[in-house]
């Protein structure tokens, strides 16, 4: 697409995009044609002229987002491929003909080479959430593209890019359909229902990646006494009970979640287990909650959102789970999330370790949990790989 605007990048910068990293920082630089604007489509060079991508630009330090690293004709049919083969992807993984689970998330953003980029399937439901207006302007070709390939199976796409878009942009969206209107908001996973709200819901109404951990908790629960902490609308408590639990509590701090929780814990028939919520703050629950737990889970929001901020999210991490630990019985057994993306895998098991060397208990890792298939992630872009769990059990 020769019309687009060109920028060229320094020679030793050539190396990170030809091994596939999907971001070009501005220091990468070395011209750029006059007056590209936040959102532009644009084309990348060597000094020597080489295509190297196509990308969208942005204004801060990552400067270019990389759609194809191919030289691209049209970018309609781009994003259709693309739409396509992430399709494609959750039909081999079979999520798009279960009869036991009918969410799923279609786009996961660089993983599916549209960076920026959120499509969560809610049975017949599509919510968009973009993070870059360079992929918000392509939201027409987007739902076209998801047309053509549901066909009458998709009643609604849902923009919810207001908060994503938000203050990084000059571009003040309103959240809304952009095709269909309210469809039913009821999702089986796994075979267990839950009502989405996704259009007053949190991120896009539901934590699609947690779906493969809530099932490893089932393996742990029969007959025990669980606590699910930042539960949100319940998807651990809903397992657990089902898998026979013999009590569960629920904590979070928003009531609407609660509300949210009790609504599906009335959709999903549980004789054996007793539940009871609490509308409350976590740490101020622990240090009044009895220490007789059996299983823990502690999926806490991201406590770093910036690189700044995780020496800071490291010490918060470090204290949730020793007052986890203490909480539990011997022979207790922890679920311990972090989905803050600064935070590695090392540097949350070692906020962890740290927290199990303060309690004073013997603890193994079991399992080494991470987000599903339906997230995937390029592997030269390990900043893809967010969601980071680990099950303990605990002497
Ligand atoms: N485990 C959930 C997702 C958790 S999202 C699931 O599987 O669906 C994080 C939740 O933590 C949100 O519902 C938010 O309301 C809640 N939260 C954030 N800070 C909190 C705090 N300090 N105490 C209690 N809940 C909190």
């Amino acid at each position: 697409m020769s019309d687009l605007p060109q920028i060229v990048i320094h020679q030793k910068k050539v190396d990170a995009i030809q091994r596939f990293h999907p971001w070009i920082f501005s220091g990468a630089i070395k011209r750029q044609d006059a007056g590209i604007t936040e959102g532009a489509m644009v084309e990348v060079y060597s000094e020597a002229g080489q295509f190297l991508a196509l990308g969208y630009f942005l204004s801060g330090s990552i400067a270019v987002k990389i759609l194809s690293f191919q030289p691209v004709t049209a970018l309609r049919q781009l994003i259709f491929d693309r739409l396509r083969a992430a399709y494609t992807l959750r039909e081999t993984l079979g999520l798009t003909q279960s009869s036991i689970t009918n969410c799923y998330r279609l786009v996961n953003s660089e993983g599916d080479q549209l960076p920026g980029l959120i499509l969560d399937w809610y049975n017949g439901t599509i919510v968009l959430q973009a993070h870059a207006i360079g992929i918000y302007q392509q939201r027409e070709v987007i739902v076209a593209g998801l047309a053509a390939i549901y066909g009458d199976k998709l009643q609604a796409v849902y923009d919810k890019s207001a908060t994503t878009l938000g203050k990084k942009s000059s571009l003040q969206t309103t959240d809304g359909y952009l095709y269909g209107g309210r469809a039913e908001p009821r999702v089986i996973e796994y075979g267990h229902a839950f009502i989405v709200d996704w259009e007053a819901g949190q991120k896009t109404g539901f934590f699609l990646d947690q779906r493969e951990n809530r099932r490893q908790l089932a393996q742990f629960v029969g007959d025990k006494k669980v606590l699910n902490t930042f539960s949100y609308s319940g998807g651990f408590s809903v397992y657990a009970i089902a898998a026979g639990a013999r009590c569960v509590h629920s904590v979070d701090s928003s009531a609407k979640a609660i509300a949210e929780l009790e609504a599906n814990l009335q959709l999903n028939p549980a004789p054996k287990s007793q539940h009871q919520s609490f509308t409350q703050d976590v740490f101020s629950f622990f240090r009044t909650c009895s220490s007789d737990y059996d299983v823990i889970v502690l999926d806490p929001p991201a406590f770093a959102k910036s690189l700044s901020a995780r020496h800071q999210a490291m010490q918060a991490y470090k204290r949730l789970n020793l007052q986890a630990i203490t909480k539990l019985k011997p022979g207790g057994i922890l679920f311990t999330f972090s989905c803050s993306q600064v935070v590695g895998v090392e540097h949350f098991t070692g906020a962890v370790t740290a927290a199990a060397i303060a309690a004073g208990r013997q603890t193994r890792i079991l399992h080494q949990l991470t987000q599903p298939a339906d997230h995937p992630t390029s592997i030269y872009h390990p900043e893809g790989r967010y969601l980071k769990g680990l099950v303990l059990a605990v002497e």
